[in-house]
């Protein structure tokens, strides 16, 4: 009895653990940024470093937080310059 008893307390403790665990994480949910995944997505990708930024990963960094231009990306094109440039004033905090 005692045992049957224990394990119907667990039961129940898990179900309410469980309970709280899945209104908190809707609750608390926070989006993710994406912004320099999708700069460092549109960018050449070559890592040169001609930008002054530790590859393109730190240029795209660095262009969401709006420190940097992409203007300083010689290897980038014209027009996805302008693409990053939309995107950037599209998406600004
Ligand atoms: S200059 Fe352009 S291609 Fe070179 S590292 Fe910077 S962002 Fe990447």
């Amino acid at each position: 009895m005692a045992i049957i008893k224990a394990v119907a307390m667990m039961l129940v403790i898990g179900a309410l653990i469980g309970l709280f665990l899945g209104i908190a994480g809707k609750k608390f949910y926070v989006a993710p940024d994406t912004r320099v995944e999708d700069v460092l997505a549109m960018l050449p990708g070559y890592n040169c470093g001609g930008c002054g930024n530790p590859g393109c990963a730190g240029m795209a960094s660095a262009l969401v937080e709006g420190s940097c231009t992409v203007d300083k990306c010689k290897p980038c094109k014209a027009d996805v310059k302008e693409q990053i440039k939309k995107y950037l004033a599209e998406h600004a905090k």
